[in-house]
Formats: structure tokens, C-alpha cells, sequence
């Protein structure tokens, strides 16, 4: 057992047979910050934070795989269980990487596993390709000149401004981009202004950018200054924006999606595999192993998401049921991509 990596992390290994090669698997672990509103026993105790994304299950479907594996041993190879920190916007599948993970750890493929509320339980989502957007952040300052409420003709009016701006950086989506590409734009956050009779000097915009393409993703920061330089020039404000790349888009590779998608087929049968989930435009940052090694990530089906069980939601539930299907995929896909010898 090796930690240390991204402060938290812990990379479990584990060899069988004298075969060389080695993969890795990978559950992340890390809780939300957000107060739980079930009442069940088995709640979150802590106030302020909630396992509101099961990756408390994962751990327990990754630990449970490895347990089985030391026991029965029944392949021919090294694999590297990895449990990750902060997958939660702060990137810690990236720092391991930085830190050195696949250097310290070589492998020719890499998997990663996400429960998926609404999708029946236990069942897959696998496909190649896309599955998860990247995400981007911004910060976008406007500002004008500020003045009486009553005088707007004495100044530069930042919220006015800001609402162009708002209402303009639509035009990423539906002017700018491919229609057959995906682009998220949103702002999240407007803040400006105290008062009933002031106009303020400046606006904060603040929000997320979501695509599945690097060339859409690299259109977007241009757009959105070209824009905003625009609208505020045209209004006579100024404007400042900061762009953040968070995690790239999740690209599942075709090879290793077919391993994944074999392996599922073993434990829940071919009835249970859909083949063409709808990506989502959330993110993952499972991603940047991703592009560090060739791998799969697939979505394990968590039941309906009746009352709130959906991902961060506050009346988020983990499905105990998926757990052994959990353990039991990570142990086949290990088992069939690594054979023991005869
Ligand atoms: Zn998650
Ligand atoms: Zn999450």
C-alpha cells in the first residue's frame, strides 16, 4: 500500500502469477460539502458534509474487489487499486498524476467506475467516446462608472452593461458553435450593486463553461472576451475576465471500452448493458487519466432517483444492492484483461 499522492491518496497494490503487465482501477473518495436532509441511520453524522456523490460507495466496491482478489488471485499481472482525493473541483486525479502517479505506478489501461442515479440499478452505461463534458470556470468583471440612481446620463451603467453581456454570450451556443456540437454557457452569479438609488461602479458575472470537443472548448474563452469586450465597449465600460480550464472532457477509448463492456456482460448479462447512454454534460476527473493512459469509465445504474436521489442532491441515497455488482465488474474486468495462466 502506497500514500502520500495528492496528500490523501492511496494506491493499493496487488501481483499475481509472473505475468508483467498491470492496469490500474480507480474509486474516488471524497464527500460534499452540504448538509444531508435524509433520516435514515445511516445519514451523514458529520453536519456540512454529505457522501452526496457515493463515492463512499466506491471505496467500499474497489475495497471489496480487492479483498476478493487477494483471496482468489485468479489472474496473472499487477494491479494498482487507486482511491482519490477531491474529485469534487479541485482536481485530485490530476495532482496524483503531477505527483507522479503512473510513473510510480505503470499501467497500460485505467478504469474508473461512477454510480448513476436514473438508470435502473445495476445496470451499465458503457460507451466509447465521449461521457463526461469538461469544465471550465469564469470570472468576468464589468466595470462603468457608478452614479446616482436617478442620473444614469452622469455615468456608465455596469448592470446594464452586464445584462447585455449576459443575454449576448448566448450566442456561443447558438451562433458560434457547430449545432451538432455541445456548448454549455452559463452564469451562475451576478453581484452588483448595494443600494435602491445607486448604480454601482462594477458588476461580477461568475459561471461554467461545458463542451465534449477540445476545438469547442478552446473556442469558448475568445468568444466569451470577444463578446464582453464588445458589449462593454459599446457601452463605454471595461471589462476584465479571468478563465479557468478545470477538467478536461472523459473520452472513453474503443479498445478498452469493449474489455469494460465484456466484463459488465459477464456479471449482469447483455440485457443490462446500454451501449448508448447520453453523455452528460456534467464532469469527471477521471478525465485526465483519461489522457494520461487508455481506459474506460462507465456509469453503474443506482435505481430511480425518487425522492431527491439524484447526484448532490441533499436526499442523495447510495444503493447498497450495486455494490457487489460494483466489486464484481472490477473483479471480471481484472480477471478477463489479465488471465491467469493455465
Ligand atoms: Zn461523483
Ligand atoms: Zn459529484
Amino acid at each position: 500500500m502506497h500514500r502520500g499522492l495528492a496528500k490523501t491518496g492511496v494506491v493499493g497494490q496487488l501481483k499475481a502469477g509472473t505475468g508483467n503487465r498491470a492496469i490500474a482501477l480507480r474509486a474516488d473518495m471524497d464527500a460534499l460539502p452540504m448538509d444531508e436532509h435524509n433520516s435514515f441511520d445511516h445519514r451523514s453524522t458529520v453536519p456540512g458534509m454529505m457522501h452526496a456523490c457515493g463515492h463512499d460507495g466506491h471505496t467500499t466496491m474497489l475495497l471489496g474487489a480487492a479483498k476478493y482478489l487477494a483471496e482468489s488471485k485468479g489472474f496473472d499481472g499487477t494491479v494498482y487499486f487507486i482511491f482519490q482525493p477531491a474529485e469534487e473541483g479541485e482536481g485530485g486525479g490530476k495532482v496524483m498524476i503531477e505527483e507522479g502517479l503512473f510513473e510510480q505506478f505503470p499501467v497500460e489501461s485505467v478504469y474508473g467506475l461512477h454510480n448513476w442515479p436514473g438508470m435502473p440499478a445495476g445496470q451499465f452505461g458503457i460507451a466509447a467516446g465521449p461521457m463526461m463534458a469538461a469544465f471550465d470556470v469564469f470570472d468576468l468583471k464589468i466595470t462603468g462608472r457608478g452614479s446616482h440612481a436617478a442620473m444614469p446620463h452622469q455615468g456608465v451603467d455596469a448592470i446594464v452593461t452586464a445584462s447585455q453581456v449576459v443575454s449576448a454570450l448566448q450566442t456561443i451556443a447558438s451562433r458560434n458553435t457547430d449545432p451538432l456540437d455541445a456548448v454549455v454557457v452559463s452564469v451562475t452569479q451576478i453581484h452588483g450593486g448595494d443600494a435602491y438609488n445607486v448604480i454601482p461602479d462594477s458588476v461580477q458575472l461568475r459561471g461554467t463553461v461545458r463542451t465534449f470537443k477540445d476545438s469547442v472548448r478552446d473556442a469558448a474563452e475568445p468568444a466569451i472576451r470577444r463578446i464582453a469586450a464588445g458589449v462593454c465597449a459599446a457601452a463605454g465600460a471595461e471589462m476584465e475576465l479571468d478563465y479557468h480550464r478545470r477538467y478536461p472532457s472523459t473520452i472513453n477509448h474503443a479498445d478498452e471500452t469493449e474489455l469494460a463492456a465484456a466484463a459488465a456482460v459477464a456479471v449482469v448479462g447483455d440485457a443490462n448493458i446500454d451501449r448508448k447512454p447520453i453523455p452528460s454534460m456534467g464532469s469527471e476527473d477521471f478525465a485526465y487519466m483519461l489522457r494520461e493512459r487508455p481506459g474506460c469509465y462507465v456509469w453503474l445504474g443506482n435505481g430511480p432517483g425518487e425522492g431527491g436521489c439524484m447526484l448532490h442532491n441533499p436526499g442523495y441515497d447510495f444503493n447498497d444492492e450495486i455494490l457487489a455488482v460494483g466489486a464484481s465488474y472490477w473483479a471480471t474486468l481484472v480477471e478477463q484483461i489479465l488471465p491467469a495462466a493455465p
